[in-house]
């Protein structure tokens, strides 16, 4: 397939092919995304062919504006309008449930459906002309690292889609935090970038979704049972001082060894691979640099990569959620 390269100036080129049936990826402030028009079934069932993504992982249907919701969701609780007043348009994705004019490719199968209104100038206007909710999971092949650039798009999908919009590098650089508003309390079933403080400020008592918090149970989104955002290496999750982690490293071996690492400790590790991911003291940085950094590291020629563990605070909760998920579920602490 002859795929396009598209730019700030190419939002109605990008509408026209998605109406026409077609996949672009479009930027976001969480991640790209894999885009088509969520009511066309043969274009969505493309989206889970070119990712080759596994048929019982649901997509997030993306909307303009918070009005949208009336027209594919029933039985909205008014906590759905308190939410969207205060979050939309940003990094925070509704369960609610579907009326039946969406389709069950899209929920693959569920009763509920995932909506989501981006905060990115250019999407907003391609969300706009389009004027059909836009199914999106991240724009990545399965398994693999989100993309948060264009760049990281081309790799991943040139040739298997019609066209990539560039709108430049994603703000938030993980996912949105996807909140459960069919159950009471409601209920976090991934960590993104509106965090649970936040959320508690709008609805005091929401909850984690236990598969969050403790050991062994699986998280209600089906989409987090999978082996998730995995460069070819190993990666270890390690928690401890800046002293701790640079023991740990240096006892292995050079060759074949990356290093994942705060800003100020690119020094303590002669001899390896070092990039660093942010500043330790902004969480906002961790999460706008951590797929990039993995993607970087996406190579034969490293076999293991270290990570330094961030503190949980912030954004940083969802950094420590998806560099588990690399590294098998395990975090090791010094
Ligand atoms: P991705 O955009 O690739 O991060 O994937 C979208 C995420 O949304 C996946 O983890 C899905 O499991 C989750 N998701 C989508 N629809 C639903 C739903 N109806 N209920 C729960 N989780 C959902
Ligand atoms: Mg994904």
């Amino acid at each position: 397939m002859n795929t396009r390269l598209l730019g700030p100036g190419d939002a109605a080129a990008a509408a026209e092919i998605l109406k026409s049936g077609g996949l672009v990826a479009i930027p976001t402030e969480t991640v790209y995304g894999l885009g088509a028009d969520g009511l066309n079934t043969e274009a969505v069932r493309h989206i889970f062919e070119v990712k080759g993504r596994p048929q019982d992982n649901p997509l997030i249907l993306h909307v303009a504006d918070a009005q949208a919701l009336e027209r594919w969701c029933r039985d909205i609780p008014e906590t759905a309008w308190e939410l969207t007043r205060r979050f939309w348009p940003g990094p925070l994705t509704l369960i609610l449930y579907r009326k039946p004019c969406v389709p069950l490719q899209v929920t693959a199968g569920l009763e509920t459906v995932a909506m989501r209104c981006p905060d990115h100038p250019l999407t907003r206007q391609v969300l706009q002309m389009a004027g059909v909710p836009v199914a999106a999971p991240s724009a990545n092949l399965s398994g693999k690292p989100s993309t948060t650039t264009a760049q990281h798009c081309i790799h991943d999908l040139w040739s298997k889609v019609d066209a990539i919009l560039d709108g430049g590098p994603c703000r938030v650089g993980v996912e949105s935090t996807i909140l459960d508003l069919t159950v009471t309390p409601a209920r976090v079933l991934r960590p993104g970038g509106v965090t649970l403080e936040q959320l508690r400020e709008v609805l005091p008592d929401t909850e984690l979704d236990p598969g969050l918090v403790k050991p062994g149970e699986t998280p209600k989104a089906p989409g987090m049972k999978y082996r998730h955002y995995s460069p070819q290496a190993e990666v270890r999750l390690l928690r401890g001082s800046s002293a701790q982690f640079a023991d740990y490293v240096r006892a292995l071996p050079d060759e074949g060894t990356a290093v994942l690492c705060f800003s100020g400790e690119e020094e303590n590790f002669p001899g390896k691979r070092v990039l660093c991911y942010g500043s330790e003291a902004r969480p906002e940085t961790l999460s706008a640099g951590v797929f990039d950094c993995l993607r970087e590291l996406d190579t034969p020629a490293v076999q293991l990569i270290c990570a330094h563990c961030p503190s949980e605070a912030g954004v940083g909760y969802a950094v420590v959620n998806r560099l588990k998920k690399a590294a098998g579920g395990k975090l090791i602490c010094l």
